[in-house]
């Protein structure tokens, strides 16, 4: 019998998720031995749904929005990036035992093109998305700003996390050498182009130098993407950060390497 994965989350429906862990089961030839299913459901269901799949053959789950932090709090063993980032990605199912992990630091760091020690960084966003991102970023030594919309929020995150908050009017997008947008800003369908004010960038500002990373990903580039693409900057799509969150789940539920070729070519636009 398949080993059976799922996302779980509401909504789920436009997940990814799916389609790149298929696409890694067959490029190694396992597609006969997992398998890979999207599965919505409410807050108030979370738990039970959890328990029942981890006691009928699951081997694990991905969770996206809103149960991270549900899936942190079900969980009977936390690894270290899940217990500090404080909400998990990924559960992994072994006869009674939960376990909660997070990927999305580590997705996000291995989808730069460079470790990010030393760099200048400023962090967009203060909700599940921007803890993760601070917490790999200050990891891996980056020297970290955070920016949000609501700035109590950014000030509360700088002292919880230990790194720099920046002003109301945000930080000039020009001091940074890395600039990762952690809100959900670039979402809003019929309005792809109130992104960058929104975060209070200028288009003009993105310089050569400079690593620009959008976790927010939609059918086509973001305003971020491509005003940053225009000026030079090394910019990095949200779904290359899926795929590597993703490959990271997957070597931790199978325990082999996938083929991220074949992940990307699964998460492109259709
Ligand atoms: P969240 O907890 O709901 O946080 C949303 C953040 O966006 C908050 O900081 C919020 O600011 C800000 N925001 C929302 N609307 C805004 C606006 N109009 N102007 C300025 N700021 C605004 O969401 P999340 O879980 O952190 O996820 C954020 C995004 O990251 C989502 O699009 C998610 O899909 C994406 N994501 C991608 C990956 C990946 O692998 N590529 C992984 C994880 C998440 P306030 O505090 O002011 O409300």
């Amino acid at each position: 019998m398949a080993r059976r994965l799922a996302v779980l989350g509401k909504p789920v429906a436009h997940s990814l998720s799916p389609a790149i862990h298929t696409a890694a089961f067959e490029a190694l030839g396992i597609a006969d031995e997992w398998s890979y299913e999207a599965i919505e459901v409410d807050a108030d269901e979370f738990d039970a749904l959890v328990r029942d799949l981890a006691g009928s053959g699951f081997a694990g789950v991905n969770v996206t929005i809103p149960h991270k932090r549900a899936a942190l709090a079900i969980a009977s063993e936390r690894s270290e990036a899940a217990r500090e980032i404080g909400a998990a990605n990924m559960l992994s199912f072994d006869g009674n035992s939960i376990r909660a992990d997070n990927t999305d630091a580590q997705g996000l760091l291995s989808s730069l093109p460079r470790p990010p020690d030393g760099l200048a960084t400023l962090v967009l966003g203060a909700g599940g998305a921007a803890r993760a991102a601070i917490w790999g970023l200050r990891g891996a030594g980056a020297k970290v700003s955070v920016w949000n919309r609501t700035q109590r929020r950014a000030a509360e995150l700088a002292a919880e996390f230990g790194v720099d908050a920046a002003g109301e009017e945000g930080a000039r997008g020009a001091d940074f050498e890395l600039i990762v947008n952690a809100t959900s800003v670039g979402l809003e369908p019929g309005s792809p182009s109130a992104g960058l004010k929104a975060l209070k960038l200028d288009a003009d500002s993105f310089v050569e130098q400079q690593i620009v990373v959008d976790l927010v990903y939609g059918a086509g580039e973001t305003e971020l993407i491509s005003s940053a693409s225009a000026r030079g900057a090394t910019a990095v799509d949200g779904r290359e950060v899926l795929v590597r969150q993703g490959a990271a789940s997957f070597r931790i539920w199978t325990g082999l390497e996938p083929s991220l070729p074949a992940m990307r070519a699964a998460a492109m636009p259709r």
